[in-house]
């Protein structure tokens, strides 16, 4: 199995070049903010419980979080592996994950981080709350997941790069620049 972290402050690109990824080497892509968002379209409990955190730009509880992630594994039993894109943002969350993914014979592959400094990531969810109309684009809620991701989310790396599997690619560039080296760094694992 290919497991595959893509990790990155909000605005970095995870959404985009996940999306590639999957096509290329035939992943399923789980991307916790997608999932949170359609529960709050479908007006789910579990949406209803977690969309004003959201929309205030605070990260969902671990537990809640690390329940649903599981769930959404479950539900691929066939998958030849998973692009987790959002996820995790906690230490915790990194651990739940190792210790679920042992418990079913799996493990993380590698940890890819885009790198993208404050100021673009800025620019980019301002472009992109004009098209995508997500609240939590707005500049002050913006401003609060920034912060999340440089306070608590940060930390993740430092846990994955103990065990080896950290690598970072620069995020900024053309977008098809940019997959060609998450792709070297990808095929590296099996090289
Ligand atoms: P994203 O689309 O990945 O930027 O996620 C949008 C929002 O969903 C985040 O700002 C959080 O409120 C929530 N969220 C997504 N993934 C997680 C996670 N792994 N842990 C906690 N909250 C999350």
């Amino acid at each position: 199995m290919l497991n595959l972290v893509l990790f990155g402050p909000p605005g970095a690109g995870k959404g985009t070049q996940s999306e590639k990824l999957i096509s290329k080497y035939n992943l399923v892509h789980i991307s916790t903010g997608d999932i949170f968002r359609a529960h709050i379209k479908g007006q789910t409990d579990l949406g209803k419980q977690v969309s004003q955190i959201i929309a205030d730009g605070n990260l969902v509880p671990d537990s809640i979080t690390i329940a649903m992630l599981e769930e959404e594994i479950n539900k691929n039993p066939q998958a030849k592996g998973f692009i987790f894109d959002g996820f995790p943002r906690t230490v915790a969350q990194a651990e739940a994950l190792d210790k679920f993914l042992k418990d079913n014979n799996s493990s993380i592959t590698g940890v890819i981080a885009l790198d993208v400094n404050e100021q673009e990531l800025t620019q980019r969810i301002a472009k992109r709350q004009e098209i995508s109309g997500r609240a939590d684009d707005a500049a002050d809620k913006l401003k609060k997941r920034i912060e999340e991701y440089f306070g608590k989310t940060i930390h993740v790396l430092p846990y994955y790069e103990a065990q080896g599997k950290l690598s970072k690619v620069n995020g900024i560039g053309e977008i098809e620049t940019i997959f060609t080296e998450l792709s070297q760094v990808i095929d590296s694992y099996s090289a």
